[in-house]
Parts: C-alpha cells; sequence; structure tokens
C-alpha cells in the first residue's frame, strides 16, 4: 500500500494526519448506533459515513418493527434522528469514505478521499450492498415498488400481485414469507434449475399463492411513480413480453462491503467480516458490526445492538491500552 504516510501526509497532500481514538466506518444502524455509545462513553468516535448516509435502511420508506416507533417511521427520518443522537453526545460525522487501510500496526492507519487517520481502534460497519439487476427502471423506482427487503416492506403489498427474482434460499424464503400479504408471488429464475435448498423448494412448492416461472429474465421494470409492470424475456424462445405487476422484490444475492479488508481481516467464504461474540475481529481493537459480520439477521435493530456491543468493547480496549 501507498499511503506515502510521514508523519505529515493526509489523503491530500501536504495535510496532517488526524489522530483519533476511534474511527468508525459507515453510517448505517450499526456505525450510528456505535457512534451514539462510544460518544457517551467520551471516546471522541469520528464516523466516516460512506456514500450513502444510513446506509440501507435510507433507501426504505417506512420502517415499522423498530421499537419505539409504533406508528411506523420513515427510513431517512430514522437515520436523522441516529444522527442527531449521537452528534448530540459529541460524535464527529465527515461525508466521506475510507479507500485504503493498513491493519499491520497501530494506530492503524485509514485513508479518506479527504485525509489520513490514525486511529487507535476501529469500528468496521461498512454494510452489505444488495446485488442488483442493473435494468431499466431499477434505480428509479427502489421504494416506489421495488424491493430488497420482505420484512421491511411486504406489508404494503397486501393483495397485490409480485414478482420475486432470484432461485436461491433467500427468494425462496422471501417469497414464501411475502405470501402472508401478496395475492399472489411469481418467482422468476434465470435457470429451470432452483439452486434453493430441497425443503425451501417443496415449501414454496406446496405454496397455492406461488407461481415458478423458469428460464425467465427481467429486462425492464416499468411504471411511471411507481412498479405497473415489468418487461421479461424467455431466455429459451427468446420471446419477450410484458406483464401487468404491483412490486418486484429483487433477492439475488448480498455483496458485503469488505474490499478494503481483504487479506487483513477473515471473512467466511461469502466476503463477510469474521467476529467473536464481542464483536471482535482477529486483530485486537479492530471490531465490526451490523451486516458486513452478519449474513443472517440483517434487520435494523440487530445491526444497531451490534453496533453498540462493538463501541462497548472498543471502550474497554482503548482503556486497557491506555493503563
Ligand atoms: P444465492 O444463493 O447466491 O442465490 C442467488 C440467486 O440469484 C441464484 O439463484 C442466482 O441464479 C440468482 N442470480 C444471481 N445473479 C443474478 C442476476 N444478475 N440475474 C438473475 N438472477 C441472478 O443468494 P441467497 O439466496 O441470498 O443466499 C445467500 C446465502 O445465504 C446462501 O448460502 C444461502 O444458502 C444462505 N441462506 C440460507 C437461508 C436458509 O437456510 N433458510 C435463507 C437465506 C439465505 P443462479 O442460481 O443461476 O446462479
Amino acid at each position: 500500500m501507498d499511503l506515502n504516510f510521514s508523519g505529515i501526509s493526509g489523503g491530500i497532500e501536504g495535510q496532517e494526519a488526524i489522530s483519533t481514538k476511534l474511527l468508525i466506518l459507515g453510517s448505517g444502524p450499526a456505525g450510528l448506533s456505535a457512534a451514539l455509545y462510544a460518544a457517551r462513553a467520551d471516546l471522541g468516535p469520528t464516523v466516516l459515513t460512506g456514500m450513502e448516509l444510513g446506509g440501507q435502511v435510507s433507501l426504505t420508506h417506512i420502517v415499522e418493527n423498530y421499537p419505539g416507533f409504533p406508528e411506523g417511521v420513515g427510513g431517512n427520518e430514522l437515520v436523522e434522528l441516529f444522527q442527531k443522537q449521537a452528534e448530540r453526545f459529541g460524535a464527529k460525522l465527515e461525508f466521506d469514505s475510507a479507500t485504503e487501510v493498513d491493519l499491520s500496526q497501530r494506530p492503524f492507519i485509514v485513508k479518506s478521499y479527504n485525509s489520513t487517520y490514525l486511529a487507535d481502534s476501529i469500528i468496521i460497519t461498512t454494510g452489505a450492498t444488495p446485488r442488483h439487476l442493473d435494468i431499466p427502471g431499477e434505480t428509479e423506482l427502489t421504494g416506489r415498488g421495488v424491493s430488497y427487503c420482505a420484512t421491511c416492506d411486504g406489508w404494503f403489498f397486501k393483495d397485490k400481485d409480485l414478482i420475486v427474482v432470484g432461485g436461491g434460499d433467500s427468494a425462496l424464503e422471501e417469497g414464501i414469507f411475502l405470501t402472508r400479504y401478496a395475492r399472489s408471488v411469481k418467482i422468476m429464475h434465470r435457470r429451470d434449475e432452483l439452486r434453493a435448498g430441497q425443503i425451501l423448494q417443496n415449501r414454496a412448492r406446496s405454496n397455492p399463492r406461488i407461481d415458478f416461472v423458469m428460464n425467465t429474465i427481467l429486462t425492464e421494470i416499468n411504471g411511471n411513480g411507481s412498479v405497473n409492470s415489468v418487461t421479461y424475456k424467455d431466455i429459451i424462445s427468446e420471446e419477450t413480453d410484458q406483464l401487468d405487476i404491483d412490486g418486484v422484490f429483487i433477492f439475488i444475492g448480498h455483496i458485503p462491503n469488505t474490499q478494503l479488508f481483504e487479506g487483513q481481516l477473515e471473512m467466511d467464504d461469502n466476503g463477510y467480516l469474521l467476529v467473536d461474540h464481542l464483536m471482535q475481529t482477529k486483530i485486537p481493537g479492530v471490531f465490526a458490526a451490523g451486516e458486513v459480520a452478519d449474513s443472517h439477521f440483517r434487520q435494523v435493530i440487530t445491526s444497531a445492538g451490534m453496533g453498540a456491543a462493538a463501541a462497548i468493547q472498543a471502550g474497554h480496549f482503548l482503556e486497557d491500552i491506555s493503563s
């Protein structure tokens, strides 16, 4: 890594590196909860927010399963409240992203677009990104009928007709979940064979509200303000057609945002960071929380809890090294 660090170099040439006790990478529920706990413990945390303040939850229209909000709360509003609460106790948010990380010595060196940081401890909460289809209409209609989270958005599709894209465990599990609300769910898969395990396949096939559309890909999601149809292609006949639909749920895998840590931290086969029950990675002083270290629960509340736990442990770590 060429950090050109000699005590004076920052992310911008000639700028001094910034020393901090605790640097938090990411500003989703895990990052902002870690910031709140760390700020209240007088650790003076700095948060590099990443490109999307609030992470995936900021894309969610309304969150109805976060305790304390019996009427639900907008995803953006929840992020603003998290931010406000963390800042009230002194957390410093920088609208910046880490670009290089060196965890081989302490203080850890984190280079961002605007600065270089020297951090005694780090909490990684960089999250995961749902894999996208990258087809026309998908981005424009996200939160307006296109969703990557059945638990978050399923309720809005009572008695509606839905398409679920994907053939893995997530697509089937979430598709089955969506039949609690939807009138019909078409699971659309690009091959003639599902990737999902047999038990889920059996459960989905015996669900009267689920149909399978195999060997088919979506080519466009249509709607003006909200989804009203999709264009799809049968990859055997190569025929294209259109179908009226109310919503499209896409479950074609997640990509944990761990590229920065490759070769430095332990990851599972899917690239998620490995932590113990105290949110510690193998490197003392480096913690990880939220979806970057959790491919299983992926909920706002579980990520927030992991973030709080990581901050408490970072506090113990900082106390130990200063005594
Ligand atoms: P996954 O197993 O990687 O499946 C992704 C699915 O999306 C595959 O069917 C894949 O098609 C399809 N796909 C990928 N890119 C696509 C594209 N561009 N266009 C259309 N389709 C595309 O992901 P997952 O279902 O999220 O599961 C991730 C891991 O979590 C797996 O290990 C899974 O077993 C586990 N999981 C387990 C459970 C459970 O046990 N209850 C529940 C959820 C997840 P192909 O099949 O053609 O590649």
